[in-house]
């Protein structure tokens, strides 16, 4: 059958930036969505309508239609005295905060300088084209409970 919208999707992939350098990558069948809900990247999600099982789809993406541009605004410089673990902050370390309306968010530390520490509250892959080589799996019709949940049920998916 066809990926369209409320169908459950299982995809091998490997995402790559401009570099070719891999970011991250699914071989063994454990990675599935629920098609139509938002649940990966709208560039990839728009790549994949209509496609089926053993199709294999190799796209890049702008940054636009996946992580976004960078918000240079969502970064600044604080004081080290706003991190209670001071020993272990490091380049690279990151944190899990929450936007002032709730949303979650990943505080990147991109600087450190005597006591003054730059976070980055951007999406590490904001900004950055993807490329992405996906093999489709498998393709089923979603439930009704996976499409009132607008998430995949099962043992890759929520277990509840
Ligand atoms: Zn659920």
């Amino acid at each position: 059958m066809k990926i369209t919208q409320n169908t459950v999707v299982t995809i091998d992939y490997t995402l790559k930036n401009e570099s070719g350098d891999t970011i991250d990558s699914v071989s063994d069948g454990s990675f599935s969505y629920l098609h139509g809900a938002s649940n990966i990247i709208p560039g990839l999600e728009r790549e994949l309508q209509d496609k089926q099982a053993e199709d294999e789809v190799s796209v890049d993406i702008a940054p636009v239609d996946a992580y976004g541009e960078r918000d240079p605004a969502m970064q600044q410089v604080v004081s080290k005295d706003m991190f209670e673990d001071v020993e272990h902050i490091d380049v690279g370390k990151q944190f899990h905060a929450q936007t002032p309306d709730g949303d979650p968010l990943v505080i990147t530390v991109v600087g450190v300088e005597d006591d003054q520490i730059t976070i980055d509250g951007n999406h590490p892959l904001a900004g950055v084209p993807l490329h992405f080589d996906v093999k489709i799996i498998s393709v089923r019709e979603a439930s009704e409970e996976e499409i009132a949940h607008g998430h995949v049920h099962g043992p890759d998916g929520h277990q509840h």
